[in-house]
This record gives structure tokens, sequence and C-alpha cells, in this order.
């Protein structure tokens, strides 16, 4: 089969390989629907996951069943499905613990495109597929569902992590769409005021469509002055980091209330350590909580957010701005994904 790999560090490309194998509990899934995320930028031009040698990239998908194992019990050959980027292994003990993000090892959730092929192929295998499949209702486009698989439980944890309470003031720092779904989850979750710190035009407007009542520019200065300049030096009672480096936790410390939470979902692709500052952090006893995580995933979590869709409360459309059709557009949806003009939000390809 075909598929669009990382060839090593630094480089992309279509590759053939065999067509993967279909264990008892598992799925073999066609894609219908992917997107590329930040993260394959990441894992293939930053080296973020270490050295990856033919690994199929892509973890973002809708699709259609193509086989099954004998273990499955709820889903079958035809049946269209969303794919979440995370898929645990269900009886791990990490899984017991209540973190399935980490059944294995570290970040060993996340399978596709980091320790096993991805999505970006004419076939796919998926571990545990009760577990980790969800039905695409017949009423939710499969273009929208797409931002399922990552953008919308990642952008919601970011929210979570954050543990935004009713009427909090939430500072997002990153509004690619990621940081989107953020400024969605502080909304949904009862912020007050929702500071949105990025530039792109585009998805400034996007912001305020999503419940972001200030926008604040990165590029025209330090953005924990910025943030108390507009709060009149008292900061911010939540931060949600979905953008910016090693550097940004520094701002998000700077601009948080004593008892405030920062909820990370940015993946630091680069640089050996993340600083805080000692004063602001209050020479350590300041109770500035700093939280960071990789999205949760499986079956019910897909269930739960896709109910969103369908309810209305939550229209992930307005992060797509760029359609592909043909799986030969993979690389160029990938490339700009990597270039990030000004007018992109997401893309999407339709296989
Ligand atoms: P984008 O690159 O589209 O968005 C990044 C945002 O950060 C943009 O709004 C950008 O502004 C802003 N930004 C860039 N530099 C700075 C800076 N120095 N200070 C403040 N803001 C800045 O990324 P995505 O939304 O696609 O993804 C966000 C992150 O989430 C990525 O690192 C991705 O890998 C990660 N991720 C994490 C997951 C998880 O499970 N934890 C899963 C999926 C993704 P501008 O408008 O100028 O572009
Ligand atoms: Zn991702």
């Amino acid at each position: 089969m075909k598929g669009y790999a990382m060839l090593k560090i630094g480089e992309a490309g279509w590759i053939t390989k065999d067509s993967p194998q279909c264990g008892p509990l598992d799925a073999l899934v066609r894609p219908l629907v992917v997107a590329p995320c930040t993260s394959d930028i990441h894992t293939v031009w930053e080296g973020a996951v270490g050295e990856r040698h033919d690994m199929i990239l892509g973890h973002e998908c809708v699709g259609q069943v193509v086989e099954t194992g004998a273990l499955v019990r709820d889903f079958k050959p035809g049946d269209r499905v969303i794919v979440p980027a995370i898929t645990p292994d269900w009886n791990s003990i990490e899984a017991q613990g209540g973190f399935s993000m980490h059944s294995g090892g570290m970040l060993a959730g996340w399978k596709f495109s980091n320790i096993k092929d991805g999505v970006f192929a004419e076939l796919f295998h998926v571990n545990d597929a009760d577990g980790n499949l969800a039905l695409l209702p017949e009423k939710v486009d499969p273009v929208s569902a797409v931002m399922l698989s990552d953008m919308i439980p990642t952008g919601l944890h970011g929210a979570e992590l954050a543990d935004i309470r009713f009427g909090d003031s939430v500072c997002v720092i990153g509004i690619g769409p990621v940081g989107l779904m953020s400024v969605a989850g502080a909304a949904l979750r009862g912020a007050s005021r929702i500071y949105a710190v990025g530039s792109r035009e585009v998805c400034v407007e996007a912001a305020r469509k999503y419940g972001a009542t200030t926008v604040v520019n990165y590029r025209d200065g330090d953005i924990a002055d910025q943030i108390n300049d507009l709060t009149s030096g008292r900061g911010v009672d939540r931060v949600i980091i979905a953008g910016g480096d090693v550097d940004t936790f520094a701002s998000a410390v700077r601009m948080l209330k004593p008892g405030g939470v920062i909820g990370n979902v940015n993946y630091l692709g680069e640089g050996e350590y993340v600083r805080i500052p000692r004063a602001e952090w209050g020479a350590g006893m300041g109770h500035k909580t700093i939280a960071g995580g990789l999205m949760p995933g499986g079956r019910r979590r897909m269930e739960k957010l896709v109910s969103l869709i369908e309810s209305k409360r939550l229209d992930p459309s307005h992060l797509i701005t760029h359609r592909f059709q043909g799986m030969e557009n993979i690389e160029k949806a990938l490339m700009l994904m990597k270039d990030k003009p000004r007018s992109l939000i997401k893309p999407v390809v339709i296989l």
C-alpha cells in the first residue's frame, strides 16, 4: 500500500509498504478524510520524538472500517468511524490509573505517526477497536468530524487542565486550531473574559466567533505586560498554553494570579528546559499550578465530543480554511501546515 511518510528527520515523501495485519481486537480502516497536524511538523522537521525511518505520518482521520478482528463486538466492515489521535491500550496499568494516554509509557497512547504508521495511507491499523473507535453519526459532516481526532479534544483538554470555573478570566496563548478549541472550551466552561493571544487575522476572527473577548498580539510586545495592563495589574485566573515555546511559561506565570492554574497542551518541540520565574512564582509559594498533558483519546471521549457537534454547542467548521481532494494532495496540505501562510487555520484532505 501507499503512504506519505517521514523518511528521516527533515525529510518526508511517498513510500509503499505491506498492508498492516488485523489482530483479534483490532480493525483495519480506510481513511475518508484526513488532516495534517502541527505535531507532524514537529515530528519530521524538529525531530521532536527522535529519529524515525519510513514511518507513515498523520493521526487525524475519519474513515471506513475494512476489516475487524474476531473479538471485535461493536464495529463491522463498512462502518464510518471517528478515529482519535490517541488510541490507548485500555487494559494497561496506566489506563487503570486514569492516564490512558500514557498507556505503555509516557505519551505511548499516541501511536499513529509516533510509534507506528499513521493514517496518511490507503489502509491503517487501529488497536483495541471497541475501545478506540466511535461511529460517525449520519448527520455529522465527516469534514467537521475530522477535527474530533485531535483539535477538539486537545483544545478542550487545555480548558480541563486549566480547571476553568464559572466567571474565571482566562488567557489562551496561541490561537491556531488547538488554541481556538481552547477558547471554545473556556467559553463552554463559563469563563467571563477570554484574552486570546495570536497574530494571524484569520485566527483572530475565528477566536471572536468562539468566544474571545479581547485579542492580544504577541508581536506587539511582551504578552504578560499586555495582559497585566489590560487587567490593571491583577492578571488572570487561568492560562491555557496552545502556542509559543519553552519561554512562554515564564509569561504565563507572570500573568497568572496567585491560586491560578496554567494548562499546557503545546508540544514543546525544541529547547532543553522550561524556566519558571522565581519571584513571580511567589518564590515557590504562589499557589500557581502548572499542568500539561496529552489529549485523552478513546471511544467514550469521541462519543461525548461528537455529541457537542450534534447538539450544535460546538461548530468546528470555522477551523477549516483549506480543502483538498485526493490522496496525492496530502503532501500539499502538510506543506501548508509547515509554512503556515497567514490565510491558514487548518487544511483537510478528502480522499
Ligand atoms: P499553530 O501553529 O497553528 O498555532 C500556534 C499559535 O501560537 C498561533 O496562534 C501563533 O500565532 C501563536 N504563537 C506563535 N508564536 C508565539 C509566541 N511566541 N507567543 C505567543 N503565541 C505564539 O498550532 P496548532 O494550533 O496546530 O497547535 C498548537 C500546538 O499544540 C502545537 O505545538 C501542536 O503540536 C500541539 N498539539 C498538542 C497536542 C496534545 O495532545 N497536547 C495534540 C495536538 C497538537 P500566529 O497567529 O502568529 O500564527
Ligand atoms: Zn496532533
